[in-house]
């Protein structure tokens, strides 16, 4: 069927198939059903220290246990979040569970910050200072255990409120990451506007970071963040020749799967150090 591809044809009505609209609808209303049903978990992710490898704090990250089709990555449902008001609940939910299990490892002696991961219509409502205050008073989690990670397009959309926002997030102790840093447009300009504690370098640059052209960018981005003061974080390393390049570019903390893929968090203890590796 070539006129599937043929992007200039004109779409006929077809009563048989469901119209894009429908199918968008279907898949809401299973999820804001799975949301409020608590269908969804989170797996968490360690950073480790460039040097020691050790674990130094951990992402949050959001899967749907779906009951027939298994376990649903972000990939598959998060866009249908955020295009309708299921993100601000699924949102809430993240937050509840994830403050709640870092302040469980707090209770039992590993204080070890734990990160979620914010969208833009969350960061452009009113609601999410407040609400996180919220989860921190109700779990008793410090909030220099919590960090918040954002994107440059989430940030973009109101760029002025947000960091506003985000300064008194900030302010209260709560730690603010850029997320997937390096493939925005306004990267530069951003940096010296948000409050920002850590820079997230995203995936694409670290795959590629044997060739000679691409550690340029590291080692810019490198010097940059120590200038700033920034935390500087390598996304998805996936071998250990890759974890020792980017040490050596002076990079403080590495997550990807070389280290561990996104698990139950039952499956951390203070002792699980990195003795996986
Ligand atoms: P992200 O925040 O950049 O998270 C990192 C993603 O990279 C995760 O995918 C993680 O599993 C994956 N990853 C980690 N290490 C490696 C590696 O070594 N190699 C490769 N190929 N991938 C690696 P995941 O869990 O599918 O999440 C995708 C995105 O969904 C996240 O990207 C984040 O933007 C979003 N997301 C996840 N959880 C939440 C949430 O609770 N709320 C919101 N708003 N967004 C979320
Ligand atoms: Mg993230
Ligand atoms: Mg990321
Ligand atoms: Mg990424």
């Amino acid at each position: 069927n070539t006129a599937k591809h043929d992007r200039t044809r004109i779409e006929l009505w077809d009563p048989a198939r469901p119209s894009p609209h429908t199918v968008d609808l279907a898949i809401q209303t299973e999820l804001r059903d799975a949301v409020h049903q608590g269908h969804l978990v989170l797996h968490y992710q360690p950073l480790v220290d460039a040097h020691t490898r050790q674990i130094v704090s951990f992402e949050a990250l959001v899967r749907w246990a779906h009951p027939q089709r298994g376990l649903l990555y972000p990939g598959a449902f998060l866009a249908q979040a955020e295009r309708s008001d299921i993100i601000h609940a699924l949102t809430e939910r993240v937050l509840a569970e994830a403050t709640a299990q870092a302040a469980a490892w707090h209770r039992s002696g590993w204080p070890v910050p734990v990160a979620v991961n914010l969208a833009a219509p969350v960061l452009t409502s009113d609601q999410f200072v407040d609400s996180i205050a919220g989860h921190l008073h109700r779990t008793g989690l410090p909030p220099t255990a919590l960090i918040v990670e954002i994107t440059e397009s989430a940030v973009m959309t109101r760029p002025e409120e947000s960091a506003q926002r985000l300064k008194s997030l900030q302010d209260s102790g709560v730690r603010i990451a850029m997320d997937d840093f390096g493939t925005g447009y306004t990267s530069l300009a951003l940096l010296t506007k948000l409050p920002l504690d850590e820079l997230k370098l995203d995936r694409t640059f670290i795959m590629r970071v044997h060739d000679r052209q691409e550690q340029v960018i590291v080692d810019a981005v490198a010097r940059m963040a120590n200038g700033l003061g920034l935390t500087l974080v390598a996304e998805g390393v996936e071998d250990e020749a890759t974890a020792r390049t980017l040490a050596g570019f002076g990079i403080d903390l590495l997550q990807g799967f070389h280290f561990s893929r996104p698990l139950p968090a039952a499956d951390f203890t203070p002792l699980s150090g990195l003795t996986r590796v």
